[in-house]
């Protein structure tokens, strides 16, 4: 799995440096990529480390300074384990959703990151934007879409489609069957 991603990150590292983006240490910093630990919600996240003094911006508002950075030297980018479930396709959305928040001044989802988004998507074909869209992300990989992380991943061993349960009786494969008719079978469970 963790080879998959790096096999799939290095894929988009060639592809945005084929359009011409400057991806080298000097200019966006070192990028490190890795599965997040914990199940979470989210597609993916990027985190910023060793901020840029010549990048620091003082904002006030009100009585409060509030100081940003807008480039860092070290990012991480953590993608959820549940999105390698999903298409190759839709894996390298949210890695390159990620690694735009590794260039200077789009650490948040504003102009410079629409930008990006905006220059890929048209040169390289992509869909990335703010949030992803879980239901159809699911739809477009065969896999039945629930909210919540389960416990139990079952394939159907005629159509592929993937059914996540969280609870399973033990009458579950003798009771049913996928809608295509085929036979279910346990295939993972998870912690
Ligand atoms: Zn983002
Ligand atoms: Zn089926």
């Amino acid at each position: 799995m963790h080879n998959k991603l790096i096999e799939l990150y290095e894929q988009c590292i060639n592809e945005l440096t084929s359009i011409g983006l400057d991806l080298s240490p000097k200019n966006i910093g070192e990028i490190k990529i890795q599965l997040s630990k914990r199940n979470n919600k989210r597609y993916g996240c990027c985190k910023q480390e060793e901020p840029d003094s010549k990048y620091k911006i003082t904002q006030k508002i009100g009585r409060r300074k509030i100081v940003k950075y807008e480039r860092f030297n070290k990012h991480t980018i953590e993608i959820s384990k549940w999105v390698m479930d999903l298409n190759d396709e839709i894996i390298k959305n949210t890695i390159m959703h990620e690694i735009i928040h590794c260039f200077p001044f789009c650490n948040n989802h504003g102009k410079e990151f629409k930008m990006y988004a905006k220059y890929i998507n048209e040169k390289l074909g992509y869909d990335i934007s703010r949030l992803g869209n879980k239901k159809e992300d699911f739809a477009k990989s065969n896999i039945e879409f629930e909210e919540k992380q389960y416990k139990y991943v079952i394939k159907c061993t005629n159509c592929g489609k993937l059914i996540y349960r969280n609870r399973l009786n033990r009458d579950f494969f003798r009771k049913y069957r996928c809608k295509c008719g085929g036979k279910l079978l346990l295939i993972e469970t998870r912690n």
